[in-house]
């Protein structure tokens, strides 16, 4: 294994194979990127619904969608791998005079950022995912280029782009020690032994955490389970009244969402009750919470067969914003998590954004809304659509 490096990336999800594939755009190739797992994107980029964006409530965010969606339509040519992407719309259904007035301030926000997104009736909303009972919905949103990509492809796209570029990545080696001298960064411990390094990237998502206390730092990111099932068509003989598109709908008030899977339908739900956790098993009993408010909104979902089910972890900050960028108190740390649901669509964006900082140029964004220091400084604001 390599001893030294310029840069140590710790982690190999969307999030840690973006910044090796923008530092060697940028010509920085003396990358190391080490994962703990056989494969790359086995934690929670490989565990996620591929649901990609602009519709969030704070700037940071739509203008992360902006740039990330833009390289998402030339993933083909640009990074030279297939991500089988679907512009086919996120819509979400909104069922409270509450709900309606944040989404018409987060609207105005958008098309202000130059997005195009549509007010509908309950009429307009159902009229776009055919089986949708829309009778207590008050309000809908819709955006035509939001959709549904495979985040395999876009992690394995960008880390082959970086290992051609000449980026080295290890697998099956975690990171058991971030070294830190004379209050700077000077590499990592691993289980195949040292590299030496001035720069350390934490990307470990939901492990974020645990990495920060290797080098002394407190990184406020806890892993919270989420749980997706994939229902299949009840007979091939029936008909399933379930969109033919790979729309995304969102039930705002419960959380619930659904898309096409192949044949089949990806569902979930966040459990506002769940407690952070690193137990990745499947709840089963957690299904029968969803089944009442997915029939009431999908009522093809109610004989379904459930075909399989995985469980995943959202690494969450207190303010639902991610962290991205370098750590002021320590010197060659540098930060790329806490996405809180939603890293998979911005991961473009924030490597890129994460590779200029490393070398020294311009983000052309002001980062304080992602910079690991707010949450000491209290700073106020934050995202509000978390699904
Ligand atoms: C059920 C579910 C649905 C989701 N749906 C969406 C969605 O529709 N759209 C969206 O944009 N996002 C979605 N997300 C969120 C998205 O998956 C994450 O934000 C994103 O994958 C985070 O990527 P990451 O690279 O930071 O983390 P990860 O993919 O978890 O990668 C971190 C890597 O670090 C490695 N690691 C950890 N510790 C060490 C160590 N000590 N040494 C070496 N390696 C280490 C891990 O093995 C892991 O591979 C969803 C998440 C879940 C769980």
């Amino acid at each position: 294994m390599k001893r030294t490096a310029e840069v140590v990336i710790v982690g190999g999800g969307c999030m840690g194979a973006s910044v090796a594939y923008h530092l060697a755009r940028r010509g920085l190739t003396d990358v190391v990127l080490v994962e703990r797992e056989q494969m790359l994107g086995a934690g929670s980029t490989g565990r996620n619904a591929g649901g990609v964006r602009h519709q969030f409530s704070n700037d940071a965010n739509i203008r992360l969608s902006i740039e990330s969606i833009g390289l998402f339509e030339r993933f083909k040519e640009e990074v030279g791998a297939d991500i089988d992407f679907h512009q086919d719309g996120y819509l979400f259904l909104l069922s409270t005079p509450a709900s309606v007035e944040m989404f018409t301030a987060n609207v105005a926000l958008q098309r202000r950022l130059g997005v195009a997104v549509d007010w509908l009736d309950a009429a307009g909303a159902a009229a776009l995912a055919p089986g949708l009972v829309t009778d207590t919905v008050i309000g809908a949103t819709f955006c035509q280029r939001d959709g549904i990509a495979d985040p395999n492809g876009v992690t394995m796209g960008f880390a082959r782009s970086a290992q051609a570029a000449g980026v080295t990545i290890v697998r099956d080696t975690e990171v058991t020690g971030v070294l830190v001298e004379s209050g700077r960064i000077t590499g990592v411990e691993t289980s195949a032994g040292t590299i030496a390094a001035p720069v350390v990237v934490n990307a470990a998502g939901p492990h974020a955490r645990a990495i920060g206390r290797m080098a002394g730092l407190e990184v406020p990111v806890d892993p919270y389970r989420r749980h997706i099932f994939i229902a299949q068509p009840p007979s091939p003989a029936r008909r399933w009244d379930v969109p033919a598109s790979r729309i995304m709908v969102i039930d705002f008030e419960s959380t619930f969402y659904f898309h096409r899977e192949g044949a089949g339908l990806l569902f979930g739900m966040g459990d506002p009750q769940e407690a952070p956790t690193f137990d990745l098993s499947v709840q089963w009993e957690f299904l029968e919470q969803i089944t009442p408010v997915a029939a009431r909104r999908l009522p093809a979902l109610t004989d379904a067969p459930i075909a399989r089910a995985w469980a995943g972890l959202y690494e969450v900050t207190p303010d639902a914003n991610p962290i991205i960028g370098a750590a002021r108190d320590l010197p060659g740390f540098h930060l790329i998590t806490g996405f809180s649901g939603h890293g998979f669509q911005h991961s473009p964006a924030a490597g890129r954004i994460l590779a200029d900082v490393i070398t020294g140029r311009d983000p052309g964004m002001d980062l304080a809304p992602f910079a690991l220091e707010r949450f000491a400084d209290r700073r106020p604001g934050g995202e509000r659509y978390v699904v």
